[in-house]
């Protein structure tokens, strides 16, 4: 009746602003975010969860019709732009692209629209699920993308990335990436390690401090300034090919505050939230004490670890899933071997060893680091997986970083001798192994990305220097080394952290100093860096990761100790005197045995035990036995 009241033009307009209308309800509902953007086929565990984000999805019904997959269940969270899809991959299904569809709601008699959005299941690698992980044969080498080398000037800023490059500020970004790490390629073969740990590669999009890559604002993507996930997995490839291993740094605590998710979170509980800002107490001693204050644990476990860092929720099943699959996705995709897992205690336990779990269910040879930063070795050790003692936080850790001693190995040359300092320091952290269920799985390092460089700490002393590193490669663990180091690199921590995250010389054209190049270096960074390759091979061919190791009460300013293999034995002598000191070899006969010569590994002087000798002033010496 009303209809009557307007002309037939009107009656056009009505019905098409009744068009559009339609049209723009169809295209209201979008996908932004499908993640993970995709799976594999023959995986052990046959489910997988997909997070599906766009306006108003809530409201539409999925489906899947693909042989062989199931869609179990579907998870609506209360906010209306979230989805979760249980999938279930029966085993033989095979490899191939699917669509997931999205049906609109009903609405009159009209068929509803339906969006459809690609997947795809990939055919897994072959032996991709007995990949080796790294074991305490292996020594790492760590290094920062945006500090170690520019190989593709043209990625520096990025349109849609927040922070520019800006190589005069210190704590800004400097231009580093995939490439430039790729370009070193021969540095590290020439050095021998063998593998290859890079801190986060992840989309950092923060305003500011966005270089070091601990606040990721995308889990599913590499940050374009480093460039792209193409790049990353020929970067892997190409050390696979030259038997270097690649971990990666994964953050599990938090995100970055500028994370996509956080202008709408998929749940209520995805973050912890506090009424005003609350920061963890970092208080990670709080886990195990004893006496602890609820509020104190409460306080480490859910503050978060920054302003720019929200804590994530690990007790949301959601997230939990969300993260763990992250991992198997970039495992499966980079061909990682190893995962060096951030700020481990502050995460829930319940939570890592569901983790854990998972990943050693898909690969069981794989292997992870937790970054365990304590004090202490009773403290430390609680993170280790240890099924003879209950003391444990029960999180099946394998591998651990030995903070204890890395502090121990900077003061033990440099200070003076006491009851408990300078060389009795390494006595009594290494006495206290008896509470670690591996020592062995320990990860040793004289310095690394958040503390005081190790030469600046020895006052830039080549001797000093020496001693340490020959002690790193020769006690139990896994050496690390942090980029530069092998170069002499300073840094303070009193003056910020950018100090101790300098740029690699020669990682930019315009450097004047470069380590591939061998220009520029003084005579002390050459004999470092010599130092250094042959301090790898010294551990890569012997028998520090097998062996048996004893050691000696350090006195009057020597340390002593020895491994012994079957028929093998080796003495490793630390004299931390400046002057020459007469060594007696009669009261380390229980390691030396029968045996009566010892050759140097490095000058191959041979050393005649029957009687004392004549060891250099602050020099270690590495005898193998005969
Ligand atoms: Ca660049």
């Amino acid at each position: 009746m009303i209809l009557t009241r307007f002309s037939g033009i009107s009656l056009l307009i009505i019905l098409f602003f009744i068009y559009i209308g339609t049209g723009v309800s169809e295209a209201q509902v979008k996908i932004e975010r499908l993640e993970p953007p995709c799976w594999w086929t023959g995986m052990s565990d046959p489910s997988l969860q997909l997070l599906v984000y766009g306006k108003g999805i809530s409201s539409t019904t999925p489906s899947v019709q693909y042989p062989g997959v199931l869609l179990d269940s579907v998870v609506r969270t209360g906010n209306p732009d979230y989805l979760f899809l249980y999938l279930s991959i029966s085993p033989n299904t095979a490899a191939g692209k699917l669509e997931i569809l999205f049906a609109a709601p009903q609405k009159g008699k009209k068929k509803p629209p339906v969006i459809h959005h690609p997947f795809e299941l990939k055919s897994r690698e072959t032996g991709s699920a007995q990949r080796q992980g790294f074991t305490s044969s292996d020594v790492i080498y760590m290094l920062m993308p945006d500090r170690f080398a520019n190989g593709d000037p043209a990625n520096d800023s990025v349109g849609g990335m927040l922070e520019k490059a800006n190589r005069s500020n210190p704590d800004g970004r400097h231009g580093g990436d995939i490439r430039g790490i790729r370009n070193h390629i021969g540095y590290f073969r020439e050095t021998g390690i063998t593998a290859l740990w890079i801190n986060p590669l992840l989309e950092n999009n923060m305003h500011a401090y966005s270089y070091h890559g601990y606040a990721a604002t995308d889990f599913y993507s590499i940050d374009p300034r480093f460039g792209t996930l193409d790049e990353y997995l020929s970067l892997s490839d190409e050390l696979r090919k030259n038997g270097i291993g690649l971990i990666a740094d994964m953050v599990f605590n938090h995100c970055g505050l500028n994370h996509w998710w956080m202008n709408n979170l998929p749940t209520s509980t995805w973050i912890h939230q506090w009424p005003e800002f609350t920061r963890s107490n970092y208080r990670a001693e709080s886990l195990m004490d004893p006496y602890a204050a609820a509020s104190d644990q409460k306080e480490m476990l859910e503050g978060w670890f920054d302003r720019g860092m929200p804590d994530l929720n690990q007790q949301d099943p959601l997230l939990a899933t969300y993260l763990i699959q992250n991992s198997i996705w970039w495992i499966e995709t980079a061909g990682l071997t190893g995962i060096r897992m951030d700020t481990w205690p502050y995460v829930d336990a319940g939570f890592t060893e569901k983790w854990i779990d998972r990943i050693r269910e898909e690969y069981p040879k794989f292997s992870v680091l937790g970054e365990t930063w304590l004090q202490k070795e009773a403290h430390t050790s609680w993170f280790q997986q240890n099924p003879a003692t209950r003391f444990n936080s029960g999180s099946n850790l394998t591998f651990l970083t030995d903070f204890p001693l890395s502090y121990a190995i900077n003061r033990a040359f440099r200070d003076e001798d006491s009851w408990t300092g300078g060389l009795y320091d390494l006595y009594y952290v290494l006495s206290q192994d008896f509470l670690y269920a591996n020592p062995k799985h320990l990860m040793t390092f004289v310095d690394n990305h958040d503390v005081q460089r190790f030469y600046s700490n020895q006052g830039d002393n080549y001797n000093l220097w020496d001693l340490g590193m020959t002690f790193l490669f020769t006690t139990r663990g896994i050496p690390v080394i942090y980029y530069g180091t092998e170069i002499l690199m300073e840094g303070e921590k009193s003056k910020g952290d950018a100090d101790l995250r300098k740029d690699f010389p020669g990682g930019w054209a315009d450097d004047t100093v470069s380590v591939l190049l061998g220009r520029g270096f003084s005579a002390d960074q050459m004999k470092a860096l010599n130092r250094f390759r042959q301090l790898v091979k010294l551990r890569t061919e012997g028998i520090y990761h097998q062996g048996d190791l004893v050691h000696f009460v350090p006195r009057d300013g020597v340390y002593v100790y020895g491994w012994s293999h079957y028929y093998e034995n080796l003495l490793v002598i630390l004299n931390k005197n400046s002057s020459e000191t007469l060594f007696d070899p009669e009261r380390f006969r229980e390691l030396t045995g029968g045996k009566t010569l010892g050759i140097e590994y490095f000058t191959q002087e041979v050393y005649s035990l029957d009687k004392p000798f004549v060891i250099p002033p602050q020099k270690p010496l590495v005898l193998y036995l005969k």
